[in-house]
C-alpha cells in the first residue's frame, strides 16, 4: 500500500505520524480504500496487519491527535473504550471540586453519552456509565432525555417521543 504510507509523514517510532492529506473537519484522515471512503488512522491500523475484532471496529488513538497514522499509537476499540478515553483525557484537564455534577462532563463527553441512548432500556445501563463516568446514573437519564445539557444535544421535549419509538422498534 505505497500509496497509503506515500501521504503519511513516517517519523520517529514513537512520534506521531501526521496524515498529509485530506482530512475531516476534526483533523482525522481521510483515504479512500476497498471501495469507500475511510479514516487513514484506521487504515494505516488494518495495513500494519492488525485486525479488528468482532464489535471492536474503531481505531482508537492513544495519543490523542486524530491525523496520526502511527499504528504504534492505534489499536482496535468500541465506542465505549472511546468514551472511556475521552473521560480519562477530561479529567486530565478538568479541575476537581466542581459544584454541578453535570459540569464535570465536557461537551464532547455529553455527545458521545447522548449516542449511546439507544441503551435507554437497558437495565444497568445508566448506572454503568454513570460509574465510568463518575457521576450519578440521574445524570445520564437527564441528558438521554432532554432534561440537561439539551443545548448540547438538540433533544427537545416533543423529540423524546421519537426517541422513544425508534428504541423500542430497533
Ligand atoms: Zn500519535
Amino acid at each position: 500500500m505505497e500509496r497509503f504510507w506515500s501521504k503519511v509523514d513516517k517519523r520517529g517510532d514513537d512520534e506521531c505520524w501526521p496524515w498529509l492529506g485530506s482530512k475531516r473537519k476534526k483533523g482525522h484522515g481521510l483515504f479512500r480504500f476497498e471501495g469507500k471512503t475511510r479514516s487513514a488512522h484506521a487504515v494505516a491500523l488494518f495495513l500494519s496487519g492488525k485486525c479488528p475484532r468482532r464489535g471492536r471496529t474503531l481505531a482508537l488513538h492513544s495519543c490523542d491527535n486524530p491525523p496520526c497514522c502511527n499504528p504504534s499509537h492505534l489499536r482496535w476499540g468500541t465506542r465505549h473504550d472511546n468514551i472511556r478515553d475521552m473521560v480519562e483525557r477530561h479529567r486530565g484537564h478538568a479541575m476537581a471540586g466542581d459544584a454541578n455534577p453535570s459540569s464535570k462532563l465536557g461537551k464532547d463527553i455529553v455527545l458521545a453519552i447522548f449516542e449511546l441512548r439507544h441503551r435507554q432500556g437497558e437495565w444497568g445501563a445508566r448506572a454503568e456509565l454513570g460509574r465510568q463516568f463518575g457521576v450519578s446514573y440521574s445524570t445520564i437519564s437527564d441528558i438521554w432525555k432532554g432534561y440537561s445539557w439539551s443545548s448540547v444535544t438538540g433533544l427537545t421535549c416533543t423529540r423524546i417521543k421519537h426517541i422513544k419509538v425508534l428504541a423500542l422498534t430497533s
